[in-house]
């Protein structure tokens, strides 16, 4: 491929995966909404209302990027239920990432207070986050960046307290032959293409298109989430603008 992801190594995807993050970080949050039209937003916001997190809750936001989860998460406590004892902790491996979420955080009442953390590290060990302790665990367009799926799941788990709920929001596989043949030409033209027009950098954005298509389907990836031990509710999966993107869903009972 142009990028030469295909062919790149199991062992070299993390180091390159976190160029490519480097490489966006401050034109992240634009591009989202460049390349998306603004869409990620409402999927981002309906995901907040599925998790409906509670008063006090502890969510560790893996690959959490520029914080976007996070903050919706706050927002949504507080609007909510008046709340701001609920406590989130941003995960991600990249940590130029991390410093654009911090420095959107300061400009926010979170800043400075319990409400909010920042952690560098790898979604596939969780080393310093200790067994059963938190009660939501969400990853948002980012475990399809991680190279053992497996790990990373398992991770999860394994963090999560009993009742505790996993979710994950992720590009997905469009089954509808016409809408996907339109989001096929979108996704392979027209998102390098702004990617070079925006940002001057094609090679990252063709990374983006195609680590979406070689990421499982939704029913293989609901598989791999009950295979970790999760309880999941009916197919385990919610569709997303046609399955453009996809929520899936598990709890560790
Ligand atoms: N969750 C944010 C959002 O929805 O806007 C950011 C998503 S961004 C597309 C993907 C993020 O995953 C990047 O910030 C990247 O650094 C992070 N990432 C990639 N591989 C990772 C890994 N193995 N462990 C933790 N974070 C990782």
């Amino acid at each position: 491929t142009h990028f030469g992801f295909q062919n790149v190594p199991e062992s070299m995807k993390e180091a390159l995966v976190k160029q490519v993050f480097a490489n966006v970080a401050t034109k992240y949050d634009i591009m989202n909404d460049v390349m998306s039209g603004g869409v990620h937003r409402l999927w981002k916001d309906h995901f907040m209302r599925t998790l409906a997190p509670t008063p006090g809750t502890k969510l560790l936001d893996v690959a959490g990027g520029t914080g976007d989860i996070a903050m919706r998460f706050l927002d949504y406590c507080k609007e909510t239920h008046g709340d701001n004892t609920a406590q989130v902790t941003v995960f991600d491996i990249n940590p130029n990432m991390l410093e654009v979420g911090k420095e959107r955080f300061t400009k926010t009442p979170y800043h400075n207070t319990s409400q909010v953390s920042f952690m560098e590290g790898n979604a596939e060990n969780l080393e310093h986050i200790p067994d059963n302790s938190m009660d939501a665990y969400t990853i948002a367009f980012g475990i399809r960046n991680c190279t053992h799926v497996d790990r990373v799941l398992k991770e999860a788990y394994r963090v999560l307290k009993p009742g505790g709920r996993f979710m994950c929001l992720e590009f997905s596989k469009v089954e509808n032959p016409v809408i996907s043949k339109v989001y096929d030409v979108f996704s392979f033209d027209v998102i390098p293409t702004m990617g070079q027009i925006v940002a001057n950098d094609r090679d990252s954005y063709q990374y983006l298109v195609e680590s979406i298509r070689k990421f499982p389907p939704q029913k293989e990836f609901a598989k791999m989430i009950k295979d970790a031990g999760f309880t999941v509710m009916g197919q385990g999966y919610e569709d997303l603008t046609f399955g453009v993107a996809a929520i899936h869903s598990g709890f560790k009972l």
